[in-house]
């Protein structure tokens, strides 16, 4: 889509059937990932790891990711995750270029 402006884009692997796509044709999906001792005491030990997946076109159609990611996105405008472009988008959809109309 945009890859005219910038040229020669790199290949990520999909993580699912480790094809190439283009990094801007990519999905790239959010996975958490806990890692536990489940020890259930003080002892306790768990890290949350966020990694950037990529998946090529057909399978995050298949794996419904597509929507997910809607979701993610929608949760992360609605918690705190990116304030600033929380923000930015508040005050974009106040503009007054779209409030007030001369519209027929
Ligand atoms: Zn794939």
């Amino acid at each position: 889509m945009s890859r005219r402006v910038r040229g020669s884009i790199k290949l990520v692997n999909c993580a699912s059937c480790g094809r190439r796509v283009p990094r801007d044709k990519a999905l790239a999906y959010d996975r958490v990932t806990v890692y536990s001792t489940d020890l259930k005491t003080n002892d306790d030990v768990r890290t949350m790891l966020r990694r950037e997946m990529h998946y090529c076109p057909s399978c995050a159609k298949h794996l419904r990711l597509y929507e997910k990611k809607a979701n993610q996105m929608a949760r992360r405008a609605h918690s705190g995750w990116g304030q600033q472009d929380r923000e930015a988008q508040d005050r974009w959809g106040t503009n007054e270029r779209f409030g007030n109309s001369d519209s027929a």
